[in-house]
């Protein structure tokens, strides 16, 4: 029999991505994009090949999306569906690896909704619809949380009374699990090592960003905390403010906790320092141009992100290598020759011309002779997830 198909879901609000994965393949057989769902607008953009194709759906919901797909998946798929793999963003402390989904799986994704209001009701939403579209398939969840489950209480606690944990869940959750997971597994492979082993230093850097320790394939520390907010400076988001800043502007300025989690999450972050963009590509070329609030973000990004870097050594025994991806990891030389800049007391230096000319999609090692490794590994979540999913099936019990 050939290799087993998954077909990957991610589902947010208003919009589900989709890839469908050969088992073993570096490249989905079709993947996509279905957006503004339950709009006019709604429509979906797929890909097979070098063939890109946009059909309209006007006014589709999850469910007549993901019945559109059935057809195209059908034309892509020389045999039926091993597995439907889905994202989810937040698992809580009910999950440490991936789920076969039943309903007491769904029931506690729900539980888990309150710590991701924004993400956790959709993923359900793209679930429900999945399941009956696609009802003769065992359905999986592999969630952003769970391989952060392995971090120790003294670096998932906050200084915050017993009962704030126990009763409402306020602990450092974590998030980005898959990406950082798959990157260090090609790290150990790209260097030889057994699979899963190595001590890593992690960075994730998209318009979400986070950083992470690694041991043998184990989260032992991360930046991101009860919510994806915590930790580095972001597109939008602040990364680690003063807690007290709340209270400040409250005080100060009147503000509304609505109007201050706006702050923080969508106007904050690259777009904030700079007062241009949240997109890494022009703040370079801006920077480039004399812009000094562009130079004030870049600044600010790559120094915090070194410095969350060294924190995070404390969790490791010692450093195999760093490993940058993510949209702004995998493209950009400047931010990973100035965040490595700033972790000179690690010994770890960049080779200019290397980093320079790393083609862009391609792993590869970029640190100068006697630096630990310095590693640029593009990141598949969707290919980490079809893995997860094929190994659950295949674990005893299954
Ligand atoms: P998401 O978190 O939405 O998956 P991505 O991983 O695609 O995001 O990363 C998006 C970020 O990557 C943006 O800030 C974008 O500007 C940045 N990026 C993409 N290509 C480049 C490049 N060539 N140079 C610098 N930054 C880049």
């Amino acid at each position: 029999m050939s290799s087993r198909l998954v077909l990957v879901i991610n589902c947010g609000s208003s919009s589900i991505k989709f890839a469908l994965r050969r088992e073993g393949d570096s490249q989905p057989l079709i993947s996509g994009l279905a957006e503004q769902l339950e709009s006019p607008s709604a429509c979906l953009h797929w890909k097979a090949g070098s063939l890109k194709q946009t059909r309209e759906l006007p006014g589709a919901d999850h469910q007549t999306a993901l019945t559109a797909l059935l057809p195209l998946i059908g034309e892509h798929a020389d045999q039926p569906l091993s597995a439907v793999g889905h994202r989810v963003v937040h698992g809580g402390e009910h999950f440490t690896g991936a789920s076969l989904i039943d309903e007491q799986v769904l029931q506690a994704i729900e539980a888990s909704a309150p710590l991701a209001p924004l993400h956790n009701p959709a993923n359900l939403i793209g679930i429900r619809a999945a399941m009956l579209v696609f009802d003769q398939v065992p359905h999986t969840a592999i969630f952003d949380t769970a391989f952060h489950q392995s971090m120790p209480p003294h670096a998932y606690r906050y200084a915050l009374p017993e009962n704030l944990y126990r009763e409402q869940g306020v602990r450092r959750y974590g998030f980005h699990g898959t990406s950082h997971r798959y990157v260090s597994r090609q790290a150990s492979l790209l260097l030889g090592k057994p699979s899963g082993s190595g001590a890593w230093l992690t960075a994730h850097l998209g318009n979400g960003c986070s950083s992470c320790a690694i041991l043998d394939d184990h989260s032992l520390d991360t930046s991101m905390g009860l919510t994806p907010l915590e930790g580095l400076v972001m597109g939008t988001r602040s990364g680690d403010v003063d807690p007290n800043l709340y209270a400040h502007l409250h005080r100060a300025l009147g503000w509304d906790i609505p109007r201050i989690e706006n702050l923080l999450n969508r106007e904050s972050g690259l777009l904030g320092l700079s007062g241009l963009s949240n997109d890494m590509r022009t703040l370079e070329e801006a920077h480039k141009q004399g812009h000094a609030g562009a130079t004030l973000a870049i600044e600010v990004f790559c120094y915090r992100l070194a410095r969350s870097l060294a924190g995070l050594t404390a969790a490791l025994p010692r450093l195999d290598g760093l490993i940058f991806t993510g949209g702004i990891g995998e493209n950009s030389p400047l931010i990973r020759a100035k965040t490595v800049a700033h972790l000179q007391v690690l010994g770890l230096s960049v080779d200019p011309a290397a980093n320079q000319q790393l083609p862009r999609g391609q792993a590869g090692q970029i640190q100068q002779a006697g630096s630990p490794a310095i590693l640029v590994i593009p990141t598949d979540e969707e290919r980490q997830i079809a893995d997860e999913s094929l190994a659950l099936l295949d674990a005893p019990g299954a």
